[in-house]
């Protein structure tokens, strides 16, 4: 029995098939241009799933999506999403009804949590928080073995928590959130105000082929010893670990998993992360939690396939 997983991005939209084991057989992606519509939008996606089924038949089974925004997982409507620009949107019901399976529909970062739970941890740990870093941040929680909804299916904003009284504005429209400065757009904003030649900086530090002045570049210049590309990855470390350290001390989790393309930039960040969680006064959950990276490009795709299979098999 084989699933198919589906991650909903402001960019791209990945489809992934998955055995029962987390084992992926094939991935396959195309452009979500949101400006053409939801409706335009689930006939591609129907399309998509259709040419899996072409290659799979009868062994697929099941249909799990994460989706980038709010998410009704009830009803399986994205009630909101400033990435793609939708509110309000079925999507569940009427890919169940172009494709015949069953589907159900998560916020991407929960379906990273999933991910983490099911296919980094092998569901040895039961209490998992995982963070995507991404251009924004987002959170999933595993609680005794189960992702945890809340009481709206919204628990996991962690994007949003207010870590700097007035402080940066956030593409939320509120100020200080640990978003509004650790997400890709406000390190590198931040890295903007100290770096003073930009296109000497992305002569330098930039993947060839890829002149742009994004984490990578600022990651290069780390490695060769760039003072203030350090700094910036000191400071949203320490930004990191005050965001985290919260976190921490309400859900006590045995593990946290750091996911997204940010987290490729682990060797400067996460000493001055670490500090900030061991400056901690509470100690136990501090010395007690796991600190993992996952490199799983894919983790929200493959953890969307198997939930999918998992409440589909119930
Ligand atoms: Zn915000």
């Amino acid at each position: 029995m084989l699933g198919i997983g589906i991650d909903i991005g402001g960019t791209n939209t990945k489809l992934v098939v998955v055995n029962r084991a987390g084992k992926p057989l094939t991935h396959e992606r195309f452009k979500t241009e949101s400006s053409k519509g939801a409706g335009y939008f689930i006939k591609r996606l129907g399309a998509a799933v259709e040419e899996l089924r072409r290659d799979y038949g009868r062994q697929l089974v099941s249909i799990g999506i994460g989706a980038a925004g709010d998410v009704d997982p009830e009803r399986g409507v994205l009630r909101f999403s400033p990435n793609l620009g939708w509110r309000n949107v079925k999507i569940a019901g009427p890919l169940e009804k172009l494709t015949g399976l069953p589907c159900s529909m998560e916020n991407d970062a929960n379906m990273a949590a999933w991910g983490a739970y099911e296919i980094e941890l092998r569901r040895k740990s039961g209490n998992i928080l995982a963070l995507t870093l991404g251009t924004g941040i987002g959170s999933g929680l595993i609680l005794d073995g189960k992702l945890y909804h809340g009481a709206t299916g919204s628990a996991g904003e962690a994007g949003h928590l207010k870590i700097v009284p007035d402080g940066r504005q956030c593409h939320c429209g509120g100020r200080g959130c640990l978003e509004a400065y650790c997400g890709s757009y406000a390190i590198l904003a931040r890295a903007r105000e100290l770096i003073r030649n930009e296109a000497a900086f992305i002569r330098k530090f930039a993947q060839p082929g890829r002149e742009k002045f994004n984490t990578i570049c600022l990651t290069n210049a780390a490695a060769a010893g760039h003072a203030m590309a350090r700094r910036v990855w000191a400071e949203t470390g320490t930004f990191l670990g005050r965001g985290l350290a919260g976190l921490i001390l309400v859900l006590n989790p045995d593990c946290v998993v750091l996911t997204g393309g940010v987290s490729r930039a682990r060797r400067w960040f996460l000493p001055a992360m670490r500090r900030e969680l061991e400056c901690q006064q509470i100690k136990t959950p501090f010395t007690k939690v796991r600190i993992r990276i996952s490199d799983d490009a894919d983790l929200g795709s493959h953890g969307a396939a198997l939930f999918g299979l998992e409440k589909a098999l119930k």
